[in-house]
């Protein structure tokens, strides 16, 4: 991805620098060639070049471009199971893939960690960010996504022949796991996502407190994938699958629902973020009724959505590492309302905007291993960044319209954003 050169000063907002310190009210930023050279109050700020590019933060807030640490790019209006893997070719998903990847950059998305994806497209579709062919979000791939035989994302029943090629790999016992993982070392992914736990979606056979795959498995799947330099993520609603995960050396926990005091000592042991995503239960339990939800579906999402929020709570004050994502991609919960997450966890969990923001910038780019390259404001990160026309610490949910941004930042150029089209780094896009 090209960078900047020359310099460009923000200054007139509050700065909330991602690390967690308290928000600074008159702040400046510095951009030089790419990178942050400097990001705190106004008073005591360096120079500016008098030819440097001039962004005013209107009296708004200055913070780091947002982290979507579970985006599914691939996942697209998702209300089936069928949809998710054989509603369309790979030819027009690949497509779709692109403009959501667009879509979350102009949300303030200038990074996103991959939770599972169709085919191997993730990997294409980094190439393409990668080399400035497409807009989107630095990205962390995965691929195609390893579950046990029968459990929750084996429902295509055997009658109608067609597999599950394109979305998951299905194992019985660890040799099949150790075989998964290699075919996806080849598809050049940086990330395996599994199936420990079933989930409030499949009531019948493996709902919320069902195990999907055995410790066995598991472990084969950790060894083979840190072996190939891969991480490994998984989706962890019960509390068995969680322990399991954790015993196994799963890099990061998808969900992390049920978790009890023995669950949590053992996150905190290791140190393993949690990507809680619960607008995604929060959507399921309030647009359940009006697009048909089966009564047991949205009742398991409830009680996913309670688990999960004592659980993100606990996780929060025993000083662990939680990530902001969210299954963005479901007919319930479409692409571009990513930030909702951000206002659930203000509004109905109790977070402040400046432990919401953390989790969404620099613990980010921790999961996706790249947190001294961006994440936070300060001297020598790239220079990610959005501008907000509004005091997020007055409101958060002004992060949910790209109306509000005045400039996305990615690199240093202005992709996104009102001022946007005065300079863009996207060829064949724009110019
Ligand atoms: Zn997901």
């Amino acid at each position: 991805m090209q960078h900047a050169t020359g310099m460009t000063r923000i200054a007139n907002g509050k700065l909330i620098d991602g690390t967690g310190a308290s928000s600074v009210s008159d702040a400046v930023v510095l951009i030089e060639n790419g990178r942050i050279s400097y990001a705190g109050p106004a008073k005591g700020a360096p120079p500016a070049d008098p030819a440097a590019e001039q962004i005013d933060a209107l009296g708004g807030t200055i913070l780091p471009g947002l982290v979507e640490a579970h985006y599914h790019p691939t996942y697209f209006n998702v209300a089936a199971l069928e949809d998710l893997d054989i509603k369309y070719p790979v030819e027009y998903v690949s497509l779709l893939a692109a403009a959501n990847a667009r879509l979350a950059l102009e949300c303030g998305y200038t990074a996103a960690r991959s939770g599972g994806c169709l085919f191997n497209i993730d990997v294409w579709l980094k190439k393409a960010i990668e080399e400035d062919v497409a807009p989107g979000p630095r990205l962390a791939t995965s691929g195609r996504e390893i579950c046990g035989v029968g459990g929750l994302m084996d429902w295509n029943p055997d009658y109608r022949k067609i597999g599950m090629e394109g979305l998951v790999l299905l194992i019985n016992g660890p040799d099949e796991g150790r075989a998964a993982v290699r075919t996806l070392v080849k598809d050049g992914v940086e990330w395996v996502k599994t199936y420990p736990t079933g989930d409030a979606a499949a009531p019948d056979t493996n709902d919320h407190h069902t195990l999907c795959m055995t410790q066995e498995e598991m472990n084969a799947v950790v060894v083979t994938a840190h072996n190939h330099k891969m991480k490994v993520t998984g989706h962890c609603r019960a509390t068995e699958g969680i322990k399991n995960a954790l015993r196994a050396g799963y890099d990061t926990l998808e969900h992390g629902t049920f978790m009890d005091d023995e669950a949590l000592e053992m996150l905190l042991a290791r140190d393993t973020p949690v990507i809680p995503a619960l607008q995604f239960e929060h959507a399921s339990v309030t647009k359940g009724p009006e697009i048909g939800m089966p009564q047991a579906v949205i009742d398991g999402h409830q009680e996913t959505l309670e688990g999960g929020v004592e659980s993100a709570l606990k996780i929060l004050k025993a000083g662990g590492r939680l990530g902001m994502g969210g299954d963005y991609g479901f007919a319930w919960n479409p692409h571009g309302t990513y930030a909702k997450e951000l206002s659930f966890f203000v509004e109905h969990v109790g977070f402040s905007v400046v432990d919401t923001i953390k989790c969404a910038t620099k613990t980010g780019a921790e999961i996706m291993g790249r947190a001294e390259e961006f994440g936070t404001l300060e001297a020598g990160k790239l220079a990610d960044v959005l501008v907000v026309d509004a005091d997020l610490e007055e409101n958060i949910t002004a992060l949910e319209d790209a109306e509000n941004f005045i400039a996305v930042v990615q690199g240093g150029f202005v992709k996104s954003g009102r001022l946007a089209q005065h300079q863009s780094a996207i060829r064949g896009v724009v110019q």
